[in-house]
């Protein structure tokens, strides 16, 4: 019942093969009708030599390997809907993947047999100039779906404005984060990324090019965000600014007892005056600062190092309060207003003093790190949940107590931090748990662990428990082999999202790699 291209017997090592070739193959192909593979201008920007076919049938997970027929490398957005079109017309189209920066982790960016495009080639139209154009009368800034947030992010500053919701990780595209949430530390406050979009342009799966906002064309819309590539290419989206703070006060609190912990993350979240709240985990056999930012001194850390002897496990809050030259001389006492009735461990709050950019791209100089040290282009079983509120405690003790501190496997960071559901718009296709408040986990597997498929059966033991305990969550970044699951994944959401499908992309075309609607 799935419309696709029969390109099974096509090896996408043949670098010499050629667009007509791949006429020929459609020919060929059972029942196929001819396409008219010549009055496809686009034809000369496929490409399909070792190096485009390597990169666009892997990601950052380097699990999944599905090679592609060829990679488009679009210098504008008729390109793709040039291809999108080509492909409806044809009696069996073939599949066409956006890829942005391939930071999936689950093949989700591929496109076996098919087309990936790369968005990042679209960066070639703008000649000197960018992709990001910035309003500062409208507070917002318009923004090519290929384009990074980091460059985004250096674009607004340089009118004194920023995005509010931010993903920890910068080098990840617009157009892929907003497949998904973009979610972090800002999330509770002004909602995920796919919260702050004030409209967008989208290349439907039947190769409509349409401009859509809550007011206009709404449906694709709510689709597209969160949508996981499923009714459209974004091609661009008009994201919400605000004055960009300079520096911030970055503060790491411990905690023992994971009651008292979440109780304490649960208040910071209620109270006005934060600008970001997230968690982690801390095992006593895991390195005290995982790599994705430093944070303590060698003096703390030989400090936390004797407190996780004795506990095991410890919880860790970490908050930011932003500021400016106007409220520099306010912010300490702010952080000391906000800590108030805090029960963290006494003298084990740390805090930092950071600009504002390095504490947003905190990240990087751990990546930089990981790839000195031949450690960032490894297998990643990640897995990240949003969990209830409401069976936080049952989830301790059965998955972070009893799994994950009782195996000690993983080396990653492990964060974990509530935020509020009334910032996700419902008509959006994201899921989340039907609670008020809910938890993020992420288990970011990381470093240079020998075998990946322990630590993937670590995580389907956490799944297995949370479904025989009960525990009505969702995965973030999700993916299933079954249908079945995808149908619980989306809930009430499941008709809507296929009712969506049929209608703006009804053969079935975009973004195969999320094994939704394309089993492969
Ligand atoms: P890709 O992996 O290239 O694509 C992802 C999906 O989106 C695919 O289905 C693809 O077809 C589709 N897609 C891509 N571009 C478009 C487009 N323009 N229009 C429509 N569909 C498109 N996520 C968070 O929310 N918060 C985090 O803090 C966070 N941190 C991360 C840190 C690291 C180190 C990594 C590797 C990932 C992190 N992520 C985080 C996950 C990340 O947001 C997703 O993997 C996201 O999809 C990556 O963006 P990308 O540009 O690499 O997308």
């Amino acid at each position: 019942s799935i419309a696709y291209v029969n390109l099974v017997s096509i090896k996408a090592t043949m670098a010499d093969a050629s667009s007509n070739q791949f006429a020929g193959k459609l020919r060929q192909s059972k029942n196929a009708v001819p396409c008219n593979f010549d009055s496809l201008t686009v034809r000369a920007k496929l490409r399909y030599d070792p190096e485009a076919i390597g990169l666009a049938s892997t990601d950052y997970g380097h699990i999944v390997r599905d090679i592609p027929f060829a990679v488009l490398y679009p210098t504008s957005s008729d390109d793709i809907t040039e291809l999108i079109k080509f492909s409806n017309k044809c009696p069996l189209p073939f599949n066409v993947s956006a890829r942005g920066y391939g930071h999936s982790v689950r093949g989700q960016d591929m496109s076996h047999n098919g087309i990936v495009v790369n968005m990042l080639s679209l960066n070639e139209q703008y000649k000197n100039a960018t992709g990001i154009r910035v309003s500062t009368a409208g507070h917002y800034a318009d923004v090519g779906g290929e384009q990074l947030w980091i460059d985004v992010l250096n674009a607004t500053l340089q009118h004194g404005l920023a995005p509010v919701s931010w993903t920890d990780y910068l080098y990840l595209t617009v157009g892929g984060t907003l497949s998904n949430a973009g979610i972090s530390g800002q999330t509770f406050l002004h909602g995920p990324q796919i919260s702050n979009v004030l409209e967008m342009d989208v290349i439907t799966g039947k190769g409509d090019f349409m401009t859509c906002s809550k007011d206009k064309n709404s449906e694709l819309f709510f689709a597209v965000l969160g949508g996981l590539g499923q009714f459209g290419i974004i091609n661009r989206a008009r994201i919400v600014l605000a004055k960009a703070p300079k520096r911030v006060k970055w503060v790491k609190m411990l905690y023992y007892d994971f009651s008292i912990f979440t109780r304490d993350q649960e208040h910071l979240i209620s109270i006005n005056g934060l600008d970001y709240l997230e968690g982690e985990l801390m095992m006593d056999y895991t390195p005290i600062d995982d790599w994705r930012s430093p944070f303590f001194t060698p003096y703390n850390e030989s400090q936390i190092s004797s407190l996780l002897k004795k506990h095991g496990i410890l919880y860790c809050i970490e908050m930011v309060k932003y500021y400016d030259d106007e409220t520099a001389n306010l912010v300490d006492k702010e952080v000391q207003r906000l800590q108030v009735g805090l029960n963290y461990i006494p003298g084990f709050s740390f805090t930092r003093d950071e600009t504002y950019v390095d504490f947003l791209n905190r990240v990087r100089q751990g990546e930089l790190t990981l790839r000195s040290k031949g450690l960032w282009d490894v297998p990643h079983p990640w897995l990240n949940l949003f969990v209830p509120k409401s069976r936080i405690m049952d989830f301790n003790a059965g998955v972070i107590v009893d799994i994950l501190h009782r195996e000690k496997k993983t080396k990653g960071p492990l964060l974990f931090y509530p935020t509020t559901k009334t910032k996700w718009d419902d008509r959006m296709s994201a899921v989340t748990p039907d609670e008020d408040i809910f938890y993020i986990l992420g288990l970011l597997h990381s470093g240079n662990f020998s075998n990946w498929q322990d630590l993937d059966n670590q995580n389907n033991e956490v799944l297995e428990f949370c479904d025989r305990a009960g525990i009505k969550l969702k995965q973030y970044l999700p993916h299933y082999k079954s249908k079945e699951d995808w149908i619980k994944q989306f809930g009430s959401k499941w008709n809507t999202f296929q009712r969506r499908k049929a209608q703006f992309d009804p053969r079935m075309i975009l973004s195969p790699g999320q094994k939704i609607f394309n089993s492969v």
